[in-house]
């Protein structure tokens, strides 16, 4: 079973945005604020390295979950443990994430510059030699403090250092072997300052940005995505 119920976030978004996790060229996936590891394991699925099974409901969460952490089974009933499926995903949380076939995991605060160089390394051993990765997923937030000034503050800090991330190593259509640039799904808080950040850094680099709120996200959150398809690089 998953272990965050933000695992049903990104199958909704794959479901309704063009399967781009489950396209067969993807074999480097960064997953950053990771933790406990819901989204990690959707996509090791995507690429057969995992397989979630239902879970026991206990009521909690409504969904068929667990709470984080709890009750999760890695025996070999649950998942194909061995399998490697045909790339790697990369993990990355400040928090530790627990084992989970098919992913690489790095505890790490992102914001710290020796992080990044980390996550390149390990696309370069694991997957991609040029240190490419096939899509950036980004669910990081930090603990909201109900500051307005401060939580969008925040925010920025995390959308620049994806974006930083990003701009280094995701694909481009001029990559090894590729006909189309990769995809970034980036997490951040409505704000006008945000908005200015999507047209300036996401808007002129990608061929379509698309804001979207999953219908599993809750409605009063001031939560979004942007979907970005086709890096230009
Ligand atoms: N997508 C995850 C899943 O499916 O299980 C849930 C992610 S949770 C909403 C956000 C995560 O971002 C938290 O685990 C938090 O520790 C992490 N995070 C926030 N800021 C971070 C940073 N600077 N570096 C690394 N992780 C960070």
């Amino acid at each position: 079973q998953y272990r965050s119920r933000s695992a049903f976030k990104l199958l909704e978004v794959d479901d309704c945005y063009r399967r781009f996790l489950r396209a067969p060229d993807v074999r480097a996936v960064v997953d950053l604020g990771a933790a406990p590891g819901g989204w990690s394991q959707v996509v090791a699925g995507f690429m057969g390295a995992y397989k979630a099974t239902p879970g026991p409901d206990d009521g909690r969460w409504g969904l068929g979950l667990n709470a984080p952490g709890e009750h999760w089974s890695e025996d070999a009933k649950d998942i194909n443990v061995g399998a490697e499926g045909r790339g790697v995903v990369i993990a990355v949380d400040r928090l530790r994430i627990a084992p989970i076939p098919g992913v690489h995991t790095l505890q790490a605060d992102f914001l710290a510059p020796e992080t990044a160089p980390m996550v390149e390394a390990i696309i370069r051993a694991k997957a991609n030699r040029d240190g490419k990765a096939d899509v950036i997923l980004s669910d990081m937030a930090a603990n909201a403090t109900g500051n307005r000034t401060h939580d969008t503050q925040d925010s920025l800090d995390i959308c620049h250092a994806v974006w930083d991330f990003t701009r280094k190593h995701l694909r481009t259509a001029q990559s090894i072997g590729r006909k189309s640039g990769g995809v970034l799904l980036l997490k951040h808080f409505e704000h006008p300052e945000l908005q200015q950040f999507r047209k300036f850094y996401l808007a002129p680099n990608f061929h379509t940005v698309l804001y979207i709120k999953p219908d599993s996200s809750r409605s009063a959150s001031r939560e979004g995505y942007w979907l970005c398809f086709g890096f230009k690089g």
